[in-house]
This record gives structure tokens, C-alpha cells and sequence, in this order.
């Protein structure tokens, strides 16, 4: 195999590959495991067929002539009856000699793995260094105070910030390759030659350090960007032979055989980290490398001088580059249609934009998984330690061309289910005996087929009717429940939302109140509206609080709101029914009145102390006595310290960080809020909260509330009317229109051998199968996690189907089912092959996140690097072809898992920052927790755009580059964002004719710091880049408020928390550090 073999570009996944014979028939293994019922349970029997809406445009009904499925090579293989949307191409897992697809084209290795060797340590040979090359180079080394005092286990860059040690501060300018990077350990190759990002992968070789003797051209690994290092040129991939030997540097320690490359970092003190044991003169000749990774050198399998060694530096554009992942991915997979046919496809990442064809499975946009090729075996999976984890939105919104699910309806008997297991019909259930039963894919129990349900089969096996019904197939669809799926046995009300607003001395004086009272008045008239309904169904209730309670009745008929004040916030009741829940259209007048009224009525207020618990009672009492569910909007400013039920103290204790006790900031209070949340589910009462704290407010506890109930907190701090109102009304509008499902139920089923065993997200469970969502929202994820119960099979694979039953916005209990099928393998190549690294980093991090709340974090920050070194110390030992010990070797699905990795260690929940607060760190565990895929991912690791380097004309959203301090120039302009901060960042000596067009402002020193809305200007660059803001504003789901900072100026600190790839000021390594990090563990792991 050689590197230009690579898979085709165009199409790095989904190789069409023979059928999977007897895919049909494997469904159902072992009845077995079976799940028990729902407690919703409906009966099937006499379901009227068909469904409300017509086939979506685009999606083609029709069975083919053939009655197959379109280019079908189901028939082919030998006339069975076959799945339409399955056993037809796209099958991934093949032989492992074939080409696999892969994110890469070029991406593999021996044995079809796709391998990315990576040296671990800097070593950019190319033309192996001369002596005064590397003098020169060690010359200008600096070594860190991290670095020498680099703790032998910790690893580097983990303890807290050494004074001196990475001047993080002011270095601009400092951006050539050469120059040691201020908070690298490791140093820069003198010689090293700029990145060459943009040689495509195929032609790039990663020449693997050799173990030496014949081995085969495995290089076909994909070479990094910038690789190259004068190594073999990028049209020259496998150099197994000779390159010229390598030149030891002066003081290189290095006793092995011929051949080792120079290690750099052999005279370099304070190194030994990485080095350690790494001079190995147990390696092998290295003599076919004068690749750029003879990096192998430096990590021999004896230990070496540890302490003698210098700092190095893995030059950045050698490792593996997030931008050109996904830049690549946006190139190979934007442009095509990803079509859900094919069991077992990876879809394409979440950065790219592509369309979704449904054929049978959910859309990713629905569920994206950690693996899309699961290991047949508990102890496979046990010795990859990949988490198996769906990531669920089961709302998920879709972009306009894709159809929303249809509904079907089975009219009075339901729909249609296992009498066992109780999945819902989906496409991959199996009918036979001539259409008149069914076998269920996930228990394999028969069932009968009712008899207004039956319907003949094609020689096929295949229902003839199969493609005129949604649930036959289509991987997403609804089904309308029947009374036996609702409360009490009774179709619900239509839900309402209530807006209870602290109106104590903080909210009147920082002009919150006055500014909500005023939005609310329009923004009523855009309360979620069920399909093309004229008007919402939402009825909706005001109450305002302090110390007390006031509720208002608003009921059209009055002249004049009228309002009950509830003191005793101890024994919570609704002093009134009637008037208080109304329709906004009826009750409009009063309403306005009452809102007009609001700021006036407490304008003079002297009241400080605030009550919470009791506020939410008194919502959750509200519609409990309405006998509906509902959503209530809270507004509070301050930790709620008057006397009441919830009543909380000051506990922040920064002197905790760092302890054993650190699990306490996150931990809430009293478990009266828990007690408290619990009811709210019961009565499906979702809790949004909305803080505008001055101080510390206990986030941990104020959002136990929201949390459990499916809602979303917001927190404003130090809010003020003119700085803030931009960003807390954008949140609100979004948030009030949002579309919800109210008091849902979700069940994940599985097919026989794996199960759901655990959940993150906002929600509460009462039992381990089902999640409680009094609401869900369209931005909301559901993770869920997976382990074997019994041994899968290649041939059936996996399947997984989400069911959530909740009351839409107009009141219609429904049912969205989602199904997917996955591979399973033997081998553990297909399962590497098959990963998501996006969305194993949301796993991960969500897994964290919860661990804070029960382990120190040092304790979790470990588990995550003790995890993935198991990861890819195992893709290492059983995929990877045998190599030297000192090559880092990356699957390539997984080639960015360590930088993004490091972004979760360093993330402020795991290390924060002196600047970042209890409640920060509360807020973003939680916000994380339910955060779909694309949020975690430009979370962790910001988007950086530089403004000023494509053409002006070019409208278009500017190719990102990494986030790194070293990729900013002063002469440009760049917007950094992560979903919830967003940046513009000016350097110091950008053109003064920008700085005008932009800024209004005649230089660079005229340019306010911290300023965050841009002057709306008439001229190109000005439109241009308030676009970008506007767009990427857009793509969020809560609005990022601009920060303008200056180069050199004090706020850059800030901005320099987000370059994510640079130590950071808190102590989080540098990628280049973790990376060579982890590659210690990762041999530690092998030895
Ligand atoms: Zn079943």
C-alpha cells in the first residue's frame, strides 16, 4: 500500500461494498434482555393506516420498479429479502485490506488502519539539522520554570502557573517560527519551514520512524500539515529507503544503533518529560527516515537522562491541525447529500454544512454517536475504553429544506408496537408469514400483524406499502398517542407560561425590570404556535416577587389588573384561579396595563432580600391547579437570603479550589431544590432561569431547579440596561419562542446485547429507563451511554430507538421516534475507523462535568488522560503497525482527540482561572450538560477568524486558523467566538485606513477598548464584518455580546484565555505539552 493510494477523495466514507447478506434475517437476537414497558403503555390493536401529511418533497415515496431501493445491490447477493434502506452499499466495516473510508483520504495504514504516526517530540528533520543548526537552536531556548520543574507524574503543564514561566503576556510580533514560543516547553526546530497546511494529505507521508528492517510502506498515514520539515517532500510519501543519516547534535546522547535521528532533545535540560527513557539505543536502525518524524529517536525504550534534557519544541504546524480537519471534511463531504440509507455511516462533522436525506436512520442532526461501529464483544470494548454514547436532540430544529418528521396517525388503537419489548414500528422490523407478523428487530419477539395493518410483501419481504409509511421508512417520524399515553387517562390542556419577575431594589435600579415589562408587551405575541395555528395556544400569568409574592389577575373582562399579594412564603398557595392563567389576545389591554404598571408600582422600592423556592412553588401551583403544564420564566438578581423554604447562605469559598472539598461549589446547598424539582417534573413545570447577579448568587443551587425540569439558565452578571439589554433580549425572545415539549417522556430501546445505562442532560429520572423531561426544548441534548450485555453480531448490528412522548405547544400528545442502526466488528480497526472525536469530546466532557459534583477534580482531570491514553494506547498496540516506541501514533478519526481533550482539562470547570468564579464555573458545568455536538466543539475549542485577509468583496465566513497566539498578526483583524463569547481582536498595527472604516476613528489608540457594538458605517469592510458578527450571532443558540480588545491592552487577557492550543494562565498545557503529554502515558501504558 502507498500513500497515493488512498481512498478517493470525494468519497472518504460510504464505499459502496456488497450487501450484508442476511441482514434481513439477523434481526432479534436472543429474545432476552427485555425492556420492561413504559408506563405508557398503549395497546396496537385496530390502528386506522396512514398518516396526516403527504410525502415531503424530495423524499420519494415510490418504491422503485424493482421494489427494492434505488441502486440496490440487495438483490444481488444472492436474492434474499433485504431491508430497503439496508444491505446496500456504505457498508463500512469490509475487509480489512480494502481502503475503509475515513475523515482522510489517505489516511491509512497497515491493515487499511488509518494511522497517523505522529512524532511525539518535536523533531523537525527534514534534512537532518547540522550541528550549528541545532546549536544555534539550543542557543536560543528558553527553558521554562514549568519545564524544569515539570513533576514527573502530573505531566507537563499541570501544576498552577510558575511565575515567569510562560509569559503569556504581550509576546505579538513574536510570531516566526523560529522563535521560541513563549509558553511552549518544547522548542522550536530553528530550521523549521512553515506550515504547508495545503498539501493535500494523500501526497503528504508520514514516514514513520522505523523500526528498521522491511516493513511495509505503512506510510500511508496522512502526513500533518507542515510535516514535512523537509523531510521527504510531500510528492515523495515513502521513503523506505535510506535517507541520508541522520546527524547527531552535539551533545546528543543518543547511543543507538546508526540511524537514530539527532535528538534535539538531547542537551536540553529540563525536558524529560517527554524524554524520559526515551534515548533508547534499543531502537532500531533508523535509517529510513529522513522523514519528518524520526522523531523516534527521542523515545527509546530506556530511560534517559531525564533531567539533562532541554526543552523542545514540536512545532505546531507538525501536529494534528483542528482547522484542517475541518476544513478537509467541508471539502470531501459539504457537498453531497448525506443520504441515512446505510447502516453504520459516520456522518459528516458538525462544522460542515450538508443536507440530510432521510432513509431509514435518524439524521445526525437527531443523534450522532461516539462510534458508528460498535465492538461485538464487552471485552473488546472494555480494552478500546471508546464510550459507547448516543448524542440525542430529539427536537432538534432543521434547516428549512429538510421536512420536519410526519405525523402518523393509527387513530384509536396507537401506535403500532412489540407486545414484548414495546418499540414502536420502525423500518427495521421484520414482517414475514406473508405480511400477517412481525418479528421485532430489538427483541425478536413475533408479533401479529393487526389486521387493518396488514399488507402483502414484496419478493423482497419487503411490505408493499412500505415506502407510503413514515415508520417503515423513515429513521424519524411522530406518531399521534392516544389517551392511554396522556395523565390521568386525559388529553392534555394546552401548556402555559408564567413570568415571575424580582422586583426587589437590584432589578428596579438596574432598569431590568422597566426593560423586561417592556419587551414582554410584543414578545407575547410570539409565543410558540403549533404548525401554521393563527395564534398560541399558551395561555400565560404574571407574578412578581420580593420577599413576597404578588399574583395578577388579568382576565379580559377587568378594567385593570388586580393584584393578591401571598406573604407567607412558607405554606405556598395560588390565592386565585380564575384571571390568572389567560390568552394573551383576550386579555391583551390588561395585560399592557399591568405591564405599564409594574416598574411604577416599585420604582420606590427599598426591598433587597429575595425569596426563590417559594416563587417556583407558586408557578408549579399555578398550573397544577390549571391542570396543564407549562414553562415559567424567572428573573432574579440575588441569592435568595429572606426567610423561606430554599433560603440560601453565602458559602463561596475560593480556598476550596484545588481540594478535596472543591465537589462542594458544585454541589448544591440543600436538597430542597431537588425535593422542589422533583414536583415541578410531576407536574411537567419546566423552570428557565434568567440571573442578573451582582454577587454571588449559588448558580450550583439556583439551577438545581432548571436543570432537573429541562430548563436553561441565562446569567447576566453585573447587568445594566445599556450594556447588556441587546444580549439579555436577544436570549429572551429566542428563548420565549423557543419550541417545547412539555411533560415528556424519553426511552431509548436497544436491540439485544447493549442497553442505555446512563444518561447526562437536563432531566430527572425515577428509574434507570426513563427520562423525565417536564420540558425539552429544539437546543437540548440527551446523552445517552451504552455497555454490553450480551455479545453483538456483525451481521444484525445494532439498533437504537429514541422515543420521547410529550405535549406539543398546542396541547396534542405525540410521540417522536427516532431509530438507528450501527455496525459491529471484531476487529478494532473498524471500531478507530468509525469514531466521532467531536462527539466523544461532548461525551467526555459531560462525563467530567458530572464527576466534579462527587470527585476532586484533580481525580477527574486524570481519569480523562488515563482514558484516552487507554484510547489510543490501544489503537497503538492492535491497529497501529508496529513502530518505535517513540513515534506517536494517531487513528485518524481520533487525531484531534488530544488537542480537544486538553481543551476540556483546561476548560474553567477543571482549572479555572483566579478571574473566573464559582458561579461561572457552576453555570458552564451545567450549561455543558445538555450542549448538542456543534455547541461543545467551537465551545471548547473557539473559532478564530482573521478579517482582513481575504478579499473585502468575499463576503463569505474566512477560513478559521488555529487558536494560538502565534497565528494572530498585528496587522490584522480577527473575531474569535465559542457559542458564547465572541471577540473582535485588533492588532496594533492594522492599516489606519481599516481602523477607520471600522472604528470610526482615526488610529489605533482612538479605537475604544472593551467597546461591543461596532459603529454601523456605509462603507465594505464595516458591512462586511458586521455581517460575520450578525452570522455568526445566527448560528448560536444564545447571543454572543461583542468585546472589542486591543492588542497589548489590558483585556487581551481575556481574549487570551480562549487561544485555546497556548498554555494557559491558569497552568492548562499547551497542545504541543499535552500532546507530548500524552504521549508519555500512552507509552507508559505500552511498556
Ligand atoms: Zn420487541
Amino acid at each position: 500500500m502507498n500513500v497515493n493510494q488512498s481512498a478517493p477523495s470525494a468519497l472518504p466514507y460510504g464505499q459502496p461494498q456488497p450487501v450484508y447478506p442476511g441482514y434481513q434475517s439477523s434481526y432479534g437476537g436472543q429474545p432476552g434482555s427485555t425492556v420492561p414497558p413504559t408506563p405508557y403503555e398503549a395497546s396496537y390493536n385496530g390502528p386506522l393506516p396512514g398518516y396526516q401529511q403527504a410525502p415531503p418533497p424530495g423524499v420519494s415515496r415510490a418504491p422503485p420498479p424493482s421494489g427494492a431501493p434505488a441502486p440496490s445491490t440487495a438483490q444481488a447477493s444472492g436474492g434474499q429479502a433485504t431491508y430497503g434502506q439496508f444491505g446496500q452499499g456504505d457498508v463500512q466495516n469490509g475487509p480489512s485490506s480494502t481502503v475503509q473510508m475515513q475523515r482522510h483520504p489517505g489516511s491509512q495504514l497497515f491493515g487499511s488502519a488509518p494511522v497517523l504516526s505522529q512524532p511525539a517530540v518535536v523533531q523537525p528533520y527534514g534534512p537532518p539539522p547540522t550541528s550549528s543548526q541545532v546549536s544555534a537552536q539550543l542557543a536560543g531556548m528558553r527553558i521554562s520554570g514549568a519545564t524544569a520543574s515539570a513533576p514527573s507524574h502530573s505531566g507537563l503543564g499541570y501544576g498552577s502557573p510558575t511565575s515567569g514561566s510562560f509569559p503569556n503576556s504581550g509576546l505579538y510580533g513574536s510570531y516566526p517560527q523560529g522563535q521560541v514560543p513563549p509558553l511552549s516547553l518544547a522548542q522550536g526546530h530553528p530550521g523549521a519551514q512553515p506550515p504547508q497546511r495545503s498539501a493535500p494529505p494523500q501526497a503528504s507521508s508520514f514516514t514513520p520512524p522505523a523500526s528498521g528492517g522491511p516493513r511495509m510502506p505503512s506510510m500511508t498515514g496522512p502526513l500533518l500539515p507542515g510535516q514535512g520539515f523537509g523531510g521527504p517532500s510531500m510528492s515523495q510519501p515513502n521513503h523506505v529507503s535510506s535517507p541520508p543519516p541522520q546527524a547527531l547534535p552535539p551533545g546528543s546522547q543518543m547511543t543507538g544503533p546508526p540511524g537514530p535521528p539527532p535528538s534535539m532533545h538531547s542537551s536540553q535540560p529540563g525536558y524529560q518529560l517527554q524524554q524520559n527513557g526515551s534515548f533508547g539505543s534499543v531502537r532500531g536502525p533508523q535509517p529510513n527516515y529522513g522523514s519528518p518524524y524520526p522523531g523516534a529517536p527521542t523515545f527509546g525504550s530506556q530511560p534517559g537522562p531525564p533531567q539533562s534534557l532541554p526543552p523542545k519544541r514540536l512545532d505546531p504546524d507538525a501536529i494534528p491541525s483542528p482547522i484542517q480537519v475541518i476544513e478537509d471534511d467541508r471539502n470531501n463531504r459539504g457537498s453531497e447529500p448525506f443520504v441515512t440509507g446505510a447502516r453504520g455511516q459516520v456522518p459528516p462533522l458538525v462544522t460542515t454544512n450538508f443536507q440530510v436525506k432521510d432513509q431509514g436512520n435518524a439524521s445526525p442532526r437527531y443523534i450522532r454517536c461516539t462510534s458508528y461501529n460498535i465492538p461485538c464483544t464487552s471485552d473488546m470494548a472494555k480494552q478500546a475504553q471508546v464510550p459507547l454514547a448516543a448524542i440525542i436532540k430529539p427536537l432538534a430544529r432543521l434547516p428549512p429544506e429538510e421536512a420536519s418528521p410526519y405525523v402518523v396517525d393509527h387513530g384509536e388503537s396507537g401506535p403500532l408496537r412489540c407486545n414484548r419489548c414495546k418499540a414502536y414500528m420502525c423500518p427495521f422490523m421484520q414482517f414475514i408469514e406473508g405480511g400477517r407478523r412481525f418479528q421485532c428487530c430489538f427483541c425478536s419477539c413475533i408479533n401479529d400483524v393487526p389486521p387493518q395493518y396488514f399488507q402483502h410483501l414484496d419478493h423482497t419481504g419487503k411490505r408493499v406499502d412500505a415506502y407510503d409509511r413514515p415508520e417503515l421508512s423513515l429513521g424519524s417520524y411522530e406518531f399521534l398517542a392516544t389517551v392511554d399515553y396522556c395523565k390521568n387517562n386525559k388529553f392534555p390542556s394546552p401548556p402555559a407560561f408564567i413570568f415571575m419577575i424580582d422586583v426587589s431594589y437590584n432589578a428596579i435600579r438596574s432598569g431590568l425590570v422597566r426593560l423586561l415589562c417592556e419587551e414582554l408587551k410584543s414578545l407575547l405575541d410570539f409565543l410558540p404556535r403549533e404548525g401554521s395555528a393563527e395564534e398560541s395556544a399558551i395561555r400565560v400569568g404574571f407574578v412578581t416577587y420580593n420577599k413576597v409574592l404578588h399574583f395578577y389577575n388579568v382576565k379580559s373582562s377587568l378594567a385593570q389588573p388586580q393584584m393578591m399579594v401571598v406573604s407567607d412564603v412558607a405554606d405556598m398557595f395560588v390565592p386565585l384561579l380564575d384571571g390568572f392563567l389567560v390568552n394573551v389576545n383576550e386579555s391583551r389591554t390588561v395585560i399592557t396595563s399591568l405591564l405599564d404598571q409594574i416598574p411604577e408600582m416599585f420604582a420606590d422600592t427599598r426591598e433587597t432580600e429575595t425569596v426563590f423556592a417559594p416563587v417556583i412553588q407558586a408557578g408549579m401551583e399555578a398550573l397544577k391547579a390549571a391542570e396543564c403544564a407549562g414553562k415559567l420564566f424567572l428573573f432574579h438578581t440575588s441569592l435568595p437570603i429572606a426567610e423561606a423554604p430554599g433560603k440560601l447562605k453565602n458559602r463561596d469559598d475560593r480556598k476550596l479550589i484545588n481540594t478535596d472539598k472543591e465537589k462542594t461549589l458544585f454541589q448544591p446547598q440543600t436538597s430542597a431544590y431537588q425535593t422542589l424539582a422533583k414536583e415541578c417534573v410531576a407536574q411537567g413545570c419546566c423552570v428557565d432561569l434568567f440571573l442578573f447577579p451582582n454577587q454571588y448568587v449559588d448558580v450550583a443551587t439556583l439551577s438545581v431547579v432548571p436543570q432537573l425540569t429541562g430548563g436553561s439558565v441565562y446569567k447576566y452578571a453585573c447587568f445594566q440596561v445599556e450594556n447588556d439589554q441587546e444580549r439579555f433580549l436577544s436570549d429572551l425572545c429566542r428563548d420565549v419562542q423557543k419550541v417545547v415539549g412539555f411533560d415528556a417522556v424519553m426511552r431509548v430501546r436497544t436491540s439485544t446485547g447493549i442497553r442505555a445505562v446512563d444518561f447526562f442532560g437536563a432531566f430527572y429520572m425515577s428509574n434507570t429507563t426513563d427520562v423525565e423531561l417536564a420540558g425539552l426544548d429544539v437546543d437540548k441534548t440527551v446523552t445517552v451511554e451504552f455497555k454490553h450485555d450480551d455479545r453483538l453480531n456483525e451481521e444484525s448490528g445494532a439498533l437504537l430507538q429514541c422515543a420521547l412522548l410529550y405535549t406539543s405547544c398546542a396541547g396534542q400528545r405525540r410521540l417522536r421516534i427516532h431509530n438507528l442502526a450501527l455496525n459491529c466488528c471484531t476487529q478494532l480497526a473498524d471500531l478507530y475507523r468509525n469514531c466521532e472525536t467531536d462527539t466523544l469530546i461532548n461525551y467526555m466532557a459531560k462525563f467530567a462535568y458530572r464527576g466534579v459534583l462527587s470527585s476532586p477534580v484533580k481525580t477527574v482531570r486524570d481519569t480523562l488522560i488515563t482514558q484516552c491514553a487507554q484510547i489510543l494506547a490501544c489503537y497503538r498496540k492492535n491497529c497501529a503497525s508496529p513502530s518505535s516506541a517513540g513515534q506517536l501514533i494517531l487513528p485518524e478519526c481520533m487525531k484531534l482527540l488530544p488537542v480537544y481533550l486538553n481543551c476540556v482539562l483546561k476548560s474553567d470547570v477543571l482549572q479555572p482561572g483566579a478571574e473566573v468564579t464559582t458561579d461561572d464555573r457552576a453555570y458552564v458545568r451545567q450549561l455543558v450538560t445538555s450542549m448538542d455536538v456543534a455547541e461543545t466543539n467551537v465551545f471548547f475549542y473557539p473559532r478564530l477568524l482573521p478579517l482582513t485577509k481575504s478579499p473585502i468583496e468575499n463576503t463569505t465566513e474566512p477560513p478559521a486558523v488555529r487558536a494560538s497566539e502565534e497565528r494572530l498578526s498585528s496587522g490584522d483583524i480577527y473575531l474569535l467566538e465559542n457559542g458564547l463569547n465572541l471577540f473582535l481582536w485588533v492588532g496594533a498595527s492594522v492599516q489606519q485606513g481599516v481602523v477607520q472604516n471600522l472604528f470610526n476613528v482615526s488610529s489605533f489608540s482612538h479605537i475604544t477598548s472593551g467597546l461591543s457594538v461596532l459603529p454601523v458605517l456605509d462603507n465594505p469592510l464595516s458591512k462586511k464584518v458586521r455581517g460575520l458578527i450578525d452570522n455568526l450571532r445566527m448560528q448560536r443558540s444564545r447571543y454572543m455580546k461583542l468585546i472589542v480588545v486591543k492588542q497589548e491592552d489590558k483585556l487581551e487577557m481575556l481574549f487570551k484565555h480562549f487561544l485555546v492550543e497556548d498554555k494557559s494562565l491558569s497552568g492548562g498545557a499547551s497542545y504541543v505539552d499535552f500532546l507530548c503529554h500524552m504521549h508519555k502515558e500512552i507509552r507508559q501504558l505500552l511498556s
